[in-house]
Formats: C-alpha cells, structure tokens, sequence
C-alpha cells in the first residue's frame, strides 16, 4: 500500500517549470489536485495562465535558438534521453504511485503497462535520432540537391489524463529526440507525472529552457499555448471538441502545425468462426473496461455474428461480472476509480439515457463504493442499436453496446459508421475475411485476433475524426521536423 514518503512526494509536484526553475503561477493562482480514489485534495497545484505560458514559450525559443540542445551532436543527445529513461526506471515506483494517485488507475497497471510502455518509449526515441536519414535528389546533372530534416522550433504539447506520463512521453521523447523545444501542458486532473519528468529530464542533462511544464487549465493555459505566435506545433491528445479548437486557434494565430490524436468509437467484430472464444471474451470485456474505459482506442461496440450471439456474450457477461471496482493503490485490484467527478458523472448520463433508448442493463449500471469519497462506476454492458446514441457518442467511461449482425458486409457498414475511426478489432479463422476485413474497416489501427497489441514501433493515430498525425513510430519523429530542399549549382 501507499507510504507517506510517496504521498509527501506527491503533495510536493505543484509548481510549474520555466527555464530550469520550478515555481508557483505569476498570479498566485492555484487549483486543487483531487485524487479520484478518495475526493481528496492531493496538491494544490500553480494554475498557469497567459503570463507563465509567454514565459514558457519564450524559455523554450531561447533554448531553441541558441542550439544548446538542437546543435548537440546525436550521440549526446541520446545520452541525455537514454539517462532520463534510467532515472524514469529508478523512480518507476514512484512515477506509477502518481499516476495511480491522480487519475484513479489500479497501481498494477500503473507499474505494469504505463511505466514500461513509457521507459520504452524514450528509449525507442533516443536510438531512433540518428536514424532519420535525409535523401539525395535525382536533379539535374549540373545540380546537386538533397532534402534533410530540421527540428520544427518550439512545440506545445497537450495532453490528457487517461495515461497521463505514456501521452506526455509519445509527444516528449520524439519531439526531443528530433532536437526541437518544448512546453508541456499536462491535463489539470492529472499534472503531476509531468512535473516530475521536467525534474528528472533536468537531472539527466537536459538544458534547462529547452522542457518546460505549464500545469493549468485548458481554457487558459491551453489556449494560451495554442494561440501564441512563437509556438511552431501544437502536438494534442484529447477531445474533438478542442481539437476542432485548436484548428482555429492555429488559423487566428500564426498556421501553427496541428497533430490531433481525438476520441474514438472502435468496434470489435467477432464472426462466428472464429476459433477462441474465450479469448475473444476475454477482449471483449478488457476492450472496453481495461482502464475504467478511459481509453481513446476502447472497443466500446462489440458487433457478434447472430448465430453466436447467445452463447457468446454470456462468455463476456461472466469475465465482466469478475471485473469488480476497487481501491487503485490495492495490488490486487484491476478495475479503479473514474478520473473525476465530472467523468464519472458524463458516464452515468451516458448510462442513464442508454437505459431509456435500449432497456436495463445486462450487467452493471450503477455508481458504487461511494463511502471512500471516490468516483467509481460499475462495468457495463446493453444490447444496443447501430443508430443509438451509445453506439455512435464516446462515453469513454466502462460502458459496452452489444450489436448483432448477419453477414460480414453487414459489419463493416456497422463498424464504420460512426464519425470516428480510431481502432478497430476482428475475430476470425479465416485468413481470407481476416484480411478482407483489415482492408474494409476504416480505422487507423486494425487488430486481428487480439486487442490492442500496443507496440511502439508502429504507428498510432486515427482515420476521420479521430484525428490526424501519427504518435509512436518513425512517423512521430517526422512529425516534429520540416523538411528542408538544398540545392547547389556546380561549377565546373
Ligand atoms: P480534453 O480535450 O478535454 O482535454 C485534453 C487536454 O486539452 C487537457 O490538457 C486540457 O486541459 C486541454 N484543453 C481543454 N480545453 C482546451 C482549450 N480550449 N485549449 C487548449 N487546450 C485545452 O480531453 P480529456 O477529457 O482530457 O480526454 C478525453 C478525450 O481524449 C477523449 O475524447 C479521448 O478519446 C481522447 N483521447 C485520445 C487519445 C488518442 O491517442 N487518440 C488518447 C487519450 C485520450
């Protein structure tokens, strides 16, 4: 369980980082750092506003400028990332007790998924900066021209709460490694994983200036991040509703780039050959409620062939009805609080009106465990409609809507529409359909026979609404660069 020291810790990440210095806002202001498990004020935490991020964004440009981190030649570069991935591991504990802390998530999966996805993370990106090659153009003979990357300048990162330290690293470590400046604005449920890394990147080497960290809220040091003029990217995690924001506030601005990684609605699809039910059970219930269902690639549509229908879910009803709500700092448990109040609110109206449009629940439904203070709510799972709101909206809360359907075409017309297209699963024995699905499905992540095989050296990001710009990858270290044409005229 939780000791004092790693509560203390905790209290203690509440000041932003600007030029290698931690410090409260200009204004004072502060906002409470509640922790989902209990209600709980954890930290009050510095609320950024325009002030501290024009002095971010102005740390970062100075950084940038004078090279101190760009012009490092690879090799130091990558061991200053690699040293900030040693010392993430020997604070691992730590980092996954903050992770638990404030954004509700079982400490398991905090030690056992966040904290090595994130290590990896800014390992695959400190080997990766010096594998990025330029080309040679095949120009005319009395030319010799070639195109080579460069860092974009300064980037600001937004990022959400649901994997608060993996969504900071999946936007940190490329845009680091391709030697670019930076402001992170951590979501305000859950500030203090980023803190920390600001901390721990200095203490690997990291000039001072080049990662800033402006804790805040959207509204105001979000905007201000994305409306400034010396920002060069925006790099963004999060809702439709601010990606579309973003666009704007790049056009008012100064056509600042824009990476939008957004919501999804994913369908999971299991045909009636497929050839491990159990499996398939399994994926389904951890599709969706893995993370409280705060996952932007959850599989919140399970469509089932009619003929296995029955049989199948009962499979899924029986994994579900083990995934209990408990304490996130208890080992043992798998399945924690909701974020905050406001989410665990949005999914029991979700809830609530799903239960108007299609009937009672098949399992679970309710808030539960109110006694602690905390915000948690029960798995679950309707019979649904294509058309109905909980097929089409994203609760991204632990709620299921079961479709059933007939012939495979059926499906992929089902599966694909939606406004999003994040993720999408397929349960088969058939190679052919396997294969014929993977091309139908719109999405821009298809797994097949399994659930979100989360790999950082393929690319991740969505199709439609569900954004655009790839995170992990070689792709991501692309995406903080431009691309710069040199042409010489020979003379002979
Ligand atoms: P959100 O969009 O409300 O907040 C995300 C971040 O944007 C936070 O840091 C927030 O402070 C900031 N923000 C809010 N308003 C802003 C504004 N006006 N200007 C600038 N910044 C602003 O989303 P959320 O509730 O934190 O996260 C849930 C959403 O994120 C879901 O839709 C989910 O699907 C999506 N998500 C997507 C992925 C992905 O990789 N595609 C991963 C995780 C979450």
């Amino acid at each position: 369980m939780i000791d004092e020291r790693t509560l203390d810790k905790a209290r203690s990440l509440c000041q932003a980082l600007i030029g290698g210095t931690m410090s409260g806002a200009r204004s004072g202001m502060t906002f409470a750092n509640v922790s989902p498990r209990d209600g709980r004020t954890l930290a009050n935490v510095a609320a950024c506003d325009a002030t501290d991020v024009d002095a971010a964004v102005a740390s970062a440009r100075a950084a940038f400028e004078d090279g101190r981190w760009r012009d490092l030649p690879p090799k130091a570069k990558k061991k200053v990332l690699h040293r900030l991935a040693d010392l993430m591991e020997t604070h691992a504990d730590e980092l996954a007790w903050l992770e638990c802390l404030d954004m509700g998530k079982p400490i398991s999966d905090a030690r056992g998924v966040d904290l090595p996805l994130a290590i990896d993370t800014v390992r695959y990106y400190a080997e990766a900066l010096d594998k990025l090659y330029g080309e040679v153009g095949p120009s005319h003979p009395g030319r010799l021209s070639y195109a080579v990357h460069e860092p974009l300048g300064v980037i600001g990162a937004i990022v959400p709460w649901n994997f608060p330290l993996l969504m900071a690293m999946w936007k940190v470590a490329p845009a680091l490694a391709m030697g670019n400046s930076m402001v992170l604005k951590p979501a305000e449920q859950s500030p203090s994983s980023a803190i920390r890394i600001g901390e721990l990147a200095l203490e690997a080497g990291l000039p001072p200036g080049v990662l800033n960290v402006v804790p805040g809220f959207g509204e105001t040091a979000g905007k201000a991040l994305a409306l400034h003029v010396d920002v060069d990217m925006i790099a963004f995690t999060g809702s439709g509703s601010v990606g579309k924001l973003l666009m704007r506030y790049s056009g008012e601005s100064n056509l600042k780039r824009v990476s939008l990684e957004l919501g999804g609605k994913s369908p999971q699809i299991v045909f009636a050959d497929c050839t491990d039910l159990d499996a398939a059970a399994q994926a389904a219930a951890w599709g969706i409620f893995y993370n409280q269902g705060e996952v932007c690639t959850a599989a919140s549509r399970l469509l089932v062939q009619r003929d296995i229908k029955d049989a199948f879910l009962e499979r899924v009803l029986a994994v579900a009805k083990g995934i209990v709500p408990g304490d996130p700092a208890d080992p043992e448990t798998r399945f924690g609080a909701m974020v905050s109040e406001e989410q665990m609110q949005t999914a029991l109206r979700h809830i609530e009106a799903a239960r108007q449009e299609s009937g009672p629940p098949l399992i679970g439904g309710r808030r539960v465990r109110e006694e602690t203070g905390g915000f948690y709510v029960e798995p679950t799972i309707f019979d649904t409609a294509p058309s109905a709101a909980l097929a089409q909206q994203e609760v991204f809360g632990p709620v299921l809507g079961v479709i059933p359907f007939d012939a495979p075409d059926e499906a992929f017309r089902i599966a694909n529409d939606t406004i999003y297209g994040l993720a999408a699963g397929v349960w088969t024995g058939s190679v052919d359909l396997a294969h014929r699905s993977a091309k139908k499905l719109r999405a821009g992540l298809v797994w097949v026979n399994g659930w979100d095989a989360c790999d950082i050296t393929m690319p991740f990001g969505g199709f439609k609404q569900s954004g655009f710009g790839r995170d992990r990858s070689m792709h991501a270290l692309e995406k903080y660069a431009d691309l710069k044409a040199v042409t010489f005229s020979l003379r002979t």
